[in-house]
């Protein structure tokens, strides 16, 4: 799709657990070619809208549409096959793998296969050219370096790189990344700025949860604001910044 043109479109969108309405009616538009925040307090909705989005999660009610089509509700497969990926809040790295084997499994699309099944069955061309690949996914966030070292030797930091680096791996139209800079120190924080503008300016549109405003502000063209599962404001970084609702939901934390 063309630059504005609207990329990801949620409707009146829904997810109870029981009694808890963790998104309440949400509807948004990603545009194709933006970096989108979505922010709010902790409890807000974020990470449920995520669920929902990428397909771990069916909705309760409302639709989501990919460039104007209906995204299959609940199927992760479906979900990323239409170029949609994402991170996740708490990392969901191979511990003992090195850094260049979490994409390289990455590549391959398989999460639940057995892992020396998926990576002794690559015949060798294939394997070179996946090795190829997961380093060029290295290299796009840092961790060229670090490539043959295992995921939990890596700094925290890096760790994050790394899922980004797995999601890449899905080569998304749209990238998800859920609270990415959390946990991480300001030095990892100002390099994580870098690789999210990186990453944008190769055509990838962004949708990203944050809980900064500092981040948000320098990345996003525009901003949801969501509390109680709700949007409580919407647009450029300084015009929510200002909002009295968001100020209130804010300082109420
Ligand atoms: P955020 O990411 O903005 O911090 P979440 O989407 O994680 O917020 O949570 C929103 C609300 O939904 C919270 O009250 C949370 O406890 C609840 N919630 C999220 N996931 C589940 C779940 N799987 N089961 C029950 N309640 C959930
Ligand atoms: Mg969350």
């Amino acid at each position: 799709a063309s630059d504005g043109a609207p990329l990801l479109v949620l409707e009146d969108l829904r997810r109870h657990f029981g009694g808890v309405k963790a998104v309440d009616g949400l509807s948004m538009t990603i545009k194709s070619g933006s970096i989108h925040g979505l922010i709010g307090p902790n409890g807000s909705g974020k990470s449920t809208v995520v669920n929902v989005i990428s397909g771990l999660y069916t909705p309760t009610a409302g639709r989501i549409l990919l460039r104007g089509m209906v995204l299959p509700s609940g199927s992760l497969f479906q979900v990323s096959k239409s170029g949609v990926a994402r991170t996740f809040q708490n990392l969901q790295l191979f511990a003992e793998l090195t850094a260049l084997e979490n994409v390289m499994v990455a590549l391959r699309g398989v999460y639940r296969s057995p892992l020396p099944l998926v990576l002794l069955g690559l015949a060798r061309r294939e394997e070179r050219q996946a090795q190829a690949d997961a380093l060029c996914l290295l290299d796009r966030v840092g961790l060229k370096d670090q490539a043959l070292t295992r995921a939990k030797d890596l700094t925290y930091g890096a760790q994050r790189f790394l899922e980004v680096a797995r999601a890449l791996a899905r080569k998304p139209d749209l990238l998800i990344l859920d609270e990415p800079a959390a946990g991480l120190a300001h030095p990892d924080v100002v390099q994580l700025i870098e690789i999210i503008k990186r990453i944008h300016r190769r055509g990838i549109s962004i949708l990203l949860i944050e809980h900064h405003m500092d981040v948000v502000s320098e990345l996003c063209d525009t901003v949801t604001v969501l509390d109680g599962g709700r949007v409580i404001a919407e647009g450029t970084p300084d015009e929510v910044k200002r909002h009295p609702k968001v100020v209130e939901a804010y300082l109420g934390q």
